[in-house]
C-alpha cells in the first residue's frame, strides 16, 4: 500500500527553509513492514546536505531564530504543538504504515509529540540561572546558554516520541537543529518539519536530512560545526557517535538500549501488575528501548503468574498495523532474522506462553509470534542481551537480595519496575536498582513527557524528557562581578 498524498516531497531534505534533492541524486526505498511492499522513495542525504544543513542552522542562530526571545520560542513551539494535535490522525496513519506500529500505539506517539511541544513551549521562558551567595563585594550569577547547533540522530522505533523530546527541548533552549531520521522510517519526521514551517519556525531552526547511517549519520556525528549531539539508537552506533563527538570535543547524549526488569514480589497486587507485565514486553512488538524483557517473580507466586501471563499470551496476535492488533510486524526482514536467531538460541528453554501470527497477515510482512520463555537462567543470553522483539523471559527468585542481584546483572540500566506492597522494600530497591527510571507498582507511567529519562552503563548517559533535558541542551556560564 503506497503512502497517502503528502504536502511535501519525501525524496527531499529540508535545509534552511528549502526542500532540496540530494546533490548525489541518491534515493532510498521505504518499505511497509506490514506487507513488505514499497511505501515511498526518500532522500538519500549525505555529507553535502549535512554541510548545508549545519550552515543553515548556524545562519538561523545568527538571524531570526537566535534573535527570538524565550517567550517567542515558546509561542512558536506551542503553535507547532497545536498543529501536531490537529494532524494526530494523519501522523498516526503514516507512522503505522512506515514503522508497522499498531494504529492506536501510533496515535499515542502522535499525541505525545503534541504534548512535548506543549510542554517545551511552556518551559522555554522558565529556564533560569541562579544567583550564588559569594564573598562580600561580589555578585555572582549563572546563565543557561544554548550550545548552538545540535545534531539529532534518531532510530525508527519511536520517531515521533524521540523527535518530540530531543528536538522540542533543544529548540526551547534556543538551539538550532539538524535532524537525521532513520532510513527505515522517516515520514513523520518530514511531516513534523513541514508543520514546523507552517507554525512559523524561522528557516534553518529545524533542518532534516534523511539518509543512511553511514552517509548522513556519520557525516552529522563527525561534523565540526556541531556543538552537541543527541543520539538515540544501538550501543554499537552509540560508541561510534561518541568517538566522533570526542574528535570535535563536543558533548553527547546517548540514549541506548536496555534489558529492563519488572520484579514481582509475592505480596504484589498481581491483578494490577498483569497488564503491565505483558504490555511492556510486547508494545511495538518488543522494539522498545524500555521494554520489560525480563520478568522476575518471587518463587511462591511464580507458577501462578507464569500461568496468568500465558493466558494473556494465548490471546496475542500479530497482524497488519492498520488492523490495530496487540502487535504489528517487526520493522524489517533483518530485524526478524535477528529475533528468530534468539528464538533458536532459546531452543533449550521452556516456552511458558505463546501468541500467534494472525491468519490474514500478508506473507511479505515481518511477523514474529510473541514468546514468553519460562525458568530462564539469569545468565542465559536471552536474559542478558537486548533482543528487540516480542520475547520475554520469566526468571524466578528468592527474596529481595537475589532480586536486586539478578536485576543488576546485565550491563544495561535503563528502566526497572517493582511490584510489592512493602513500602520499605520499595524505597530500598528504588535506590539499589541500576536504572535511570524506577517505577513502583507501575511501569512506564504512560510515557510521561515530564519525567527525566536516560540510562546508566550500556544504556547510555545524559537525560532527555522533562525539564532536565533543558539543562542538557544548554551550557552553564558563571558570571562573577566584583563591585566592592
Ligand atoms: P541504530 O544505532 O542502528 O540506528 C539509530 C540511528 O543511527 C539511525 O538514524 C541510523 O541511521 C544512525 N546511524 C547508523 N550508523 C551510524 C553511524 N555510523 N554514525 C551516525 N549515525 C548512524 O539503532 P536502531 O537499530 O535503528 O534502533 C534500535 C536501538 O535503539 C535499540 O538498541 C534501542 O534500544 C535503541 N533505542 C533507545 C532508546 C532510548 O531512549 N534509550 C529509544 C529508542 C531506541
Amino acid at each position: 500500500m503506497p503512502l497517502p498524498e503528502l504536502p511535501f516531497d519525501p525524496a527531499r531534505c529540508l535545509v534552511g527553509g528549502a526542500w532540496i534533492a540530494p546533490e548525489s541524486g541518491a534515493r532510498l526505498l521505504l518499505e511497509n513492514p506490514s506487507d513488505g511492499g514499497a511505501l515511498a522513495e526518500i532522500a538519500g542525504g549525505g555529507p553535502a546536505e549535512v554541510d548545508a544543513a549545519v550552515a543553515a542552522a548556524r545562519a538561523a542562530l545568527a538571524g531570526d531564530w537566535g534573535a527570538a526571545d524565550a517567550a517567542a520560542r515558546g509561542r512558536a513551539l506551542s503553535r507547532l504543538g497545536r498543529l501536531v494535535e490537529e494532524h494526530v490522525k494523519t501522523l498516526a496513519r503514516l507512522e503505522a504504515l512506515d514503522v508497522g506500529k499498531p494504529l492506536s500505539q501510533a496515535r499515542a506517539d502522535a499525541a505525545a509529540l503534541a504534548r512535548y511541544m506543549e510542554f517545551y513551549g511552556g518551559a522555554a521562558d522558565k529556564l533560569m540561572g541562579a544567583t550564588i551567595p559569594f564573598r562580600e563585594g561580589y555578585t555572582v550569577y549563572t546563565l543557561r546558554e544554548p550550545h548552538g547547533v545540535i545534531g539529532h540522530i534518531v532510530p525508527w522505533n519511536y520517531p515521533m516520541q524521540i523527535i518530540g523530546r530531543s528536538v522540542g527541548a533543544a529548540l526551547a533552549a534556543g538551539n538550532a537543529c539538524v535532524l537525521k531520521p532513520a532510513e527505515e522510517a522517516c515520514i513523520t519526521a518530514l511531516f513534523f518539519a513541514h508543520l514546523a514551517e507552517r507554525a512559523g519556525l524561522p528557516a534553518g531552526a529545524l533542518n532534516v536530512v534523511p539518509g543512511t547511517g553511514e552517509a548522513a549519520g556519520a557525516a552529522l556525528a563527525g561534523h565540526p560545526g556541531i556543538d552537541h549531539l543527541s543520539f538515540t539508537g544501538s550501543v554499537a552506533t552509540g560508541r561510534k557517535v561518541q568517538a566522533a563527538a570526542a574528535e570535535n570535543v563536543v558533548p553527547v547524549t546517548l540514549e541506548l538500549g536496555g534489558k529492563s526488569p519488572q520484579i514481582v514480589f509475592a505480596d504484589a497486587d498481581v491483578e494490577a501488575a498483569l497488564p503491565f507485565l505483558v504490555g511492556a514486553g510486547i508494545q511495538n512488538a518488543g522494539q522498545t528501548c524500555s521494554a520489560a524483557s525480563r520478568i522476575l517473580v518471587e518463587r511462591p507466586r511464580y507458577a501462578e503468574i507464569a500461568a496468568r501471563m500465558a493466558e494473556r499470551y494465548a490471546a496475542l496476535e500479530a497482524g497488519p498495523a492498520l488492523e490495530d492488533r496487540a502487535l504489528g510486524p517487526l520493522i524489517s526482514a533483518r530485524q526478524k532474522a535477528v529475533v528468530e536467531g534468539y528464538l533458536a538460541e532459546g531452543a533449550d528453554l521452556a516456552r511458558a506462553g505463546e501468541g500467534r501470527i494472525a491468519p490474514n497477515a500478508p506473507a511479505g510482512g515481518h511477523y514474529v509470534a510473541p514468546v514468553l520463555f519460562g525458568d530462564v537462567p539469569p545468565d542465559h543470553p536471552l536474559a542478558q542481551e537486548e533482543i528487540f522483539g516480542p520475547v520475554q523471559c520469566l526468571i524466578p527468585f528468592d527474596g529481595e537480595e537475589e532480586a536486586a542481584a539478578i536485576a543488576n546483572t546485565t550491563g544495561y540500566g535503563l528502566v526497572a519496575g517493582v511490584w510489592t506492597a512493602d513500602g520499605g522494600r520499595q524505597m530500598r530497591l528504588a535506590r539499589r536498582l541500576r536504572a535511570g527510571q524506577v517505577f513502583l507498582n507501575d511501569y512506564g507511567a504512560g510515557g510521561g513527557v515530564e519525567l527525566p529519562f536516560g540510562g546508566t552503563g550500556l544504556s547510555g548517559h545524559g537525560r532527555e524528557k522533562g525539564f532536565e533535558a533543558l539543562f542538557g541542551f544548554t551550557a552553564l556560564k558563571t558570571v562573577a562581578a566584583r563591585h566592592g
